[in-house]
């Protein structure tokens, strides 16, 4: 081992620019490719296409100005010539490349106008038997003012001076056949002649496949070690007595599904424990989770304490708080709504019941969650459409009902409530394994009994004359339709605008039916009158913003028609698509879309044109998007995976669970150096 390199604080500052900030990251910042400088190719060797390194003199070198300053120089070895070409260039390059000067170089070559050129190769001054490089040359992510040389040296060091012990046991290594730590670093570093240049590139050599091992071992560790925490805290324990419960699907016009009572088991006895639940229910768009959510509240009501019941959306929170006092009515319990748009007057009323704990139940947007409002015995929280929050109302939530600090060890008289976080933006398996993997996953895998599935069809825009008729068919005949205007990013105005512009087109075109309309912007007294006025069949057509994206329930709507459908992501139409379908008739959503469409949005609108089942079309557009978009801005708290891809490893990732399980318990020590090792200046993104 030699001394660590002293590093200047500007390039300390500039390796801060690329995540470094401790010696021991330069270990793990890896290259993105390489560049052969261990051979020479004689010139007549060299194809167009290939990257090649060459030597020769150079027998000419001049400035030409059409098109553009250019300096050309000639380059021959014994066996031809090529032509070298730069657009910048500085006047010590031109000096360097002086006619009959010994050079090596090394680019990409292709075909010119003159024959063989390489454009901006990389050129140093070497004489014949100058020393070819001994390994690859890696090529790192570097930013501007750090050279690539430096930066090298730079990791050189860091594999020269620092420990690259294993922290794994000999044993797993062996089972899982993984190549040791150190070598897989050494070589990815410095990879010797022989080793396939597109296994490194395409990060599958068994180098690449242990360090993206442990990048996901360290991540599934870090959310078991929180999972268990978790187990420390206290949470009310709320029985399962089942009195209202049993009452409450008594009265219901449906029975549950298995699958509904299946999720409902599992919450039920979770809730009971005295650890707060972390429960992720995950159920397709109208598999019914909000029954679900209901009875686990009858549950906490049951045992005395409060619940919050949550939802993105005035529109949702309205319609959840509009059934659940349809439902609770009977069995004499009393849900109080709250949100932010509400007079000043009422919300302080209301506010005042939850603190008094005259009301069990509190339904709203997250205006339940802001300061002014306390609860007097909060014992569950429900989420509903839980990835439309962002990570700090996440935290604020879970902090709600709390009585002393989160980052002490929690004194035996310390509860938080349990947490129950619904979606129907199903979550590949993969994520789910991954950045879900500190929660616990209720999963509502069937759909209730007599739905007739969804007919897709896509339509070019120039045929709106022909889904017009098709509308006044559906209208005609006593359906509902859904006309959701487009979606027009970073621009709230100009979709007001639109939508606007739309329902007077349609009020012209359908003069014999009415068409109600709602935004975001709308007046919130004025958004929940015209819902019900849909709900009630009063409107037959409702010009809609993507604001129904969510829960929106109107059974009887059974055609829904998406313009622009090209700019929506998957997520978004099939939660669109969800609204209709609800009900025993042929439900039809017609995706309009503008001609002429992106590679993208070709393959999105193949993709929900398609399929029906949320889950592979979460697959799907983990493909087409990556994980980092599907996760959303929403989640930044979440860090990112920066080697393994989960859309190719998920082998690996299954695997790392495994082994994470193992760890923990036959080996801890090495649970623990393995953890140190990868997340020691992380910060902790799993405290939500
Ligand atoms: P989501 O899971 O999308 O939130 P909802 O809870 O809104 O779905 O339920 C969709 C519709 O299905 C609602 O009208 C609901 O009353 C109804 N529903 C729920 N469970 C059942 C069931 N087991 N059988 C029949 N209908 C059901
Ligand atoms: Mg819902």
């Amino acid at each position: 081992m030699g001394t660590p390199a002293k590093i200047s604080p500007a390039t300390l500052a500039k390796l801060a620019k690329l995540g470094v900030h401790h010696r021991s990251d330069l270990l793990l910042h890896l290259p993105l490719r390489y560049e052969d400088e261990t051979q020479l190719s004689p010139i007549d060797t060299v194809q167009p296409g290939t990257t090649a390194q060459v030597q020769g003199i150079i027998t000419h070198c001049e400035i030409a100005f059409r098109p553009r300053r250019t300096l050309v120089c000639r380059l021959r070895d014994s066996s031809g010539e090529l032509t070298l070409r730069f657009l910048n260039f500085y006047p010590s390059q031109q000096k360097q490349l002086a006619v009959g000067g010994n050079i090596r170089a090394i680019g990409e070559a292709r075909m010119g106008y003159y024959g063989l050129e390489m454009v901006h190769p990389k050129c140093r001054a070497a004489a014949e038997d100058t020393p070819l490089q001994q390994s690859l040359t890696p090529i790192y992510p570097t930013t501007a003012g750090l050279a690539q040389g430096v930066l090298r040296k730079l990791i050189n060091n860091a594999l020269d001076v620092l420990p690259l012990h294993d922290t794994l046991p000999e044993s797993l290594l062996r089972d899982l056949h993984l190549a040791s730590f150190g070598d897989s670093l050494k070589l990815l570093h410095r990879p010797t002649p022989d080793v396939a240049v597109s296994q490194l590139e395409e990060r599958n050599h068994a180098a690449w496949r242990r360090i993206k091992f442990d990048e996901l071992l360290a991540q599934q560790l870090s959310m078991r070690v929180h999972h268990r925490e978790r187990g420390k805290r206290r949470a009310p324990k709320l029985a399962a007595k089942k009195t209202l419960a049993r009452q409450l699907i008594k009265a219901l016009p449906f029975a549950l599904t298995k699958a509904q009572q299946k999720v409902l088991g599992e919450i039920n006895l979770d809730i009971a424990q005295p650890h707060p639940m972390q429960r992720l229910l995950l159920g397709d768009v109208g598999s019914g989770k909000t029954i679900v959510a209901a009875l686990a509240a009858l549950q906490a009501i049951e045992n005395g304490y409060q619940v919050a019941f949550m939802a993105p959306t005035e529109i949702l929170a309205e319609q959840h708080y509009l059934k659940l006092r349809e439902w609770l009515a009977p069995l004499g319990l009393e849900p109080v709504w709250l949100s932010g748009s509400m007079k000043k007057k009422d919300k302080a009323a209301a506010a005042e019941r939850i603190a008094q704990g005259a009301t069990q139940l509190a339904i709203g947007t997250h205006a339940l969650f802001q300061a002014s409002v306390t609860f007097k015995k909060l014992g569950l929280v429900i989420v509903d459409e839980q990835h439309k929050f962002g990570v700090q109302q996440r935290l604020a939530l879970r902090n709600k009902g709390k009585t002393a600090d989160t980052d002490t060890p929690a004194p035996s008289n310390t509860q938080e409530p349990h947490q129950l976080m619904m979606s129907a933006t199903p979550i590949p398996r993969t994520l789910a394994m991954s950045y879900y993997a500190d929660l616990d996953v209720s999963v509502i895998d069937e759909l209730p009994p007599g739905r007739t599935p969804i007919v897709t069809k896509l339509v070019s825009e120039a045929r709106r004359e022909e889904v017009c008729a098709r509308v006044r068919a559906a209208c005609g005949n006593g359906e509902q339709v859904y006309w959701v205007c487009p979606l027009i990013e970073e621009a709230e105005t100009l979709e007001l605008q639109n939508a606007l512009e739309t329902h007077q087109q349609l009020t012209e075109t359908f003069p014999e039916f009415n068409v109600g309309l709602v935004h975001g912007k709308l007046d919130n007294a004025l958004k929940a009158s015209t819902m019900a006025a849909f709900k009630a069949g009063e409107i037959n057509l409702l010009v809609a913003t993507t604001v129904i994206e969510v829960g929106v329930d109107v059974p009887n709507a059974s055609l829904m028609v998406i313009e622009h459908a090209e700019r929506m992501g998957l997520a978004q139409l099939h939660q669109l698509r969800g609204r209709v379908g609800r009900g025993v008739a042929q439900s039809t959503c017609i995706l309009m879309f503008q001609q002429p469409l992106s590679e993208l949005a070709r393959a999105r609108l193949k993709v929900i044109f398609e399929n029906g089942d949320g889950f592979v079309i979460a697959q799907q557009d983990l493909h087409l998007r990556g994980p980092g978009e599907l996760l959303g801005a929403r989640q930044s708290g979440v860090a990112m995976l920066r080697f393994a891809d989960l859309t190719t490893d998920e082998a690996l990732l299954e695997q790392a669970r495994g082994a994470a399980d193992m760890l923990l318990r036959d080996h801890p020590d090495a649970a623990r150096a393995h953890l140190q090792r990868w997340m020691a200046n992380k910060h902790d993104y799993l405290h939500v």
